[in-house]
C-alpha cells in the first residue's frame, strides 16, 4: 500500500496547513511555496490517482468537479481569470503523486506560461 501523501496528512490534521474549501470529493489547499498571489492546489480526496491522465481515464466526473471547484475558488480569491496546471510526472515538476490542481491567479502576467 502506498505511503500516505502529504495532502492527506494536512487534511487528517497530522501536519498544518490551510484547508479554504471543501466538497464531498475534493478539498482546496494554500500552497506552502506560492508561485503567484494566489496559489491554490485542488486535491480529491481520494489517493487512487496519481496523475491527471489517470484521474481522466478512471473519474471524468471527479476531474470534472476538480475543474469547477478550481473556477469557484479563484472567483472567490480573485478576479475570476486563473490558469489551471497539472505537473504531470518529474520531468515535469511534478513532486507529490496524489493528483492535484494548481489554480494561480492574481497579477498574472500575459505570455508567463513556463517561466516558473
Ligand atoms: P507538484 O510539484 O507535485 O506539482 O506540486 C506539489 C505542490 O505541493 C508544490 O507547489 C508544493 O509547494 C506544495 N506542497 C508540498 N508540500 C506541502 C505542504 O506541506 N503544505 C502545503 N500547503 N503545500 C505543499
Amino acid at each position: 500500500m502506498a505511503e500516505t501523501s502529504v495532502f492527506s496528512k494536512i487534511r487528517a490534521g497530522e501536519i498544518p496547513g490551510e484547508i479554504l474549501h471543501e466538497t464531498d470529493r475534493v478539498f482546496v489547499l494554500k500552497d506552502i511555496a506560492p508561485k503567484a498571489p494566489v496559489h491554490l492546489l485542488v486535491i480529491p480526496k481520494t489517493e487512487q490517482y496519481r496523475t491527471v491522465v489517470e484521474l481522466a481515464a478512471g473519474d471524468p466526473s471527479l476531474l470534472a468537479e476538480v475543474v469547477a471547484v478550481a473556477n469557484k475558488v479563484a472567483a472567490a480569491n480573485s478576479d475570476g481569470d486563473f490558469r489551471l496546471i497539472f505537473n504531470t510526472g518529474e520531468g515535469a515538476g511534478q513532486t507529490v503523486f496524489h493528483v492535484h490542481a494548481h489554480v494561480l491567479a492574481g497579477g498574472l502576467t500575459e505570455g508567463s506560461l513556463g517561466d516558473g
